[in-house]
């Protein structure tokens, strides 16, 4: 399985004779939704679910990762749509 925020191979762990036990990996919210490697746990997931509860504000049902990305996608919708309203605008001045 790979890790939703670095894409590696999600780690596994293993018992002290060398079994392995667990290869789920963490919960990657609010960061991301799906399962991360203890790496991306332990340096940005854990961080951020800190900084949630240090600063008082609700931890996010919606991951931040998914916002990011809607956002960017109506920033790009955003700017093709200027674009042609800009060109429109352009077209008509000539006119
Ligand atoms: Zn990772």
């Amino acid at each position: 399985m790979k890790c939703c925020i670095c894409t590696s191979e999600i780690d596994k762990q293993y018992t002290p004779q060398g079994e392995c036990y667990w290869d789920q990996g963490h919960n990657a919210m609010p960061l991301a939704n799906g399962r991360c490697c203890t790496k991306c746990n332990d340096t940005e997931v854990i961080p951020m679910r800190m900084a949630f509860i240090a600063s008082g504000r609700p931890m996010p049902t919606i991951a931040i990762k998914d916002i990011l990305k809607e956002q960017r996608k109506a920033r790009a919708l955003a700017k093709v749509s200027l674009k042609a309203i800009t060109k429109e605008v352009n077209e008509r001045k000539k006119k």
